[in-house]
């Protein structure tokens, strides 16, 4: 009787054991963790196309703005020829004139071409600005999740060790064979090696057992014999 009471203490501990591991397992945080993973896969490849959108943007306007400069000045070395004194024929004079009024609307042309660049370009910075913001916060999110899991997983580990020194306390007065016994039974029934039969009910799985197997069970029970649940298989304890 000593050994299936002692039994009970062990599957007590087995319990807040398998309790803290389900806990350590299911901790709310792994799932925003999940969710931030999910959410900078989603938006990996958008945010990279963005990005060289963007950036092939930017190199348009760079490489317009040099056009711009470029014809802006060619305007004015030409500009500062005509006015140096060193050309007299007239007719030069006028093509230079037409040159310059040519490279001039060029410019304009190449400017108007930029201004539509740059207001595009806030679109492709707005639109990039939001995937990376989403990024930013993803990132904090799981570090903040990783963090939080790690402090938890530290805490629920100290309970862990202590519920396990108590096991191996519990379980050192049983036999090797009835704690053999019992973890086959406890694996068989999810998590229940041995159970109360408390009244005529197996706490185990909460079955009620007949009256007169009742009774041969808590004489057996009483003699040091064991007895188990007909449904969930745990090896019933009765009471004193
Ligand atoms: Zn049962």
């Amino acid at each position: 009787m000593a050994d299936l009471e002692a039994l009970l203490v062990v599957q007590e501990h087995d319990t807040a054991l398998d309790r803290l591991r389900h806990r350590k397992a299911t901790l709310p945080e792994r799932a925003v963790l999940a969710g931030t993973k999910a959410e900078l896969a989603e938006i990996a490849t958008p945010l990279a196309e963005a990005e060289a959108i963007r950036n092939e943007g930017s190199r348009s306007i760079a490489r317009l703005e040099h056009e711009v400069a470029s014809a802006g000045d060619k305007a004015t070395a030409i500009d500062k020829m005509m006015y140096s004194g060193t050309i007299s024929s007239p007719r030069e004079l006028q093509n230079m004139q037409a040159e310059i009024d040519q490279m001039r609307r060029h410019q304009k042309t190449l400017e108007d071409s930029e201004l539509e660049l740059l207001e595009r370009q806030e679109t492709l910075d707005a639109d990039f600005g939001a995937l990376d913001g989403r990024r930013s916060t993803a990132i904090a999110t799981a570090a903040a999740a990783v963090v939080e899991i790690d402090s938890k997983v530290a805490e629920i580990d100290i309970e862990e060790s202590a519920e396990m020194v108590a096991r191996s306390a519990a379980a050192a007065v049983l036999t090797p064979e009835l704690l053999a016994l019992y973890d086959t039974c406890r694996e068989r029934a999810r998590g229940v090696g041995a159970a109360r039969l408390l009244g005529q009910t197996c706490q185990g799985c909460m079955l009620t057992i007949p009256s007169t197997e009742v009774e041969r069970i808590r004489r057996g029970g009483l003699d040091g014999a064991v007895e188990h649940c007909d449904n969930c298989g745990a090896i019933l304890v009765p009471s004193v």
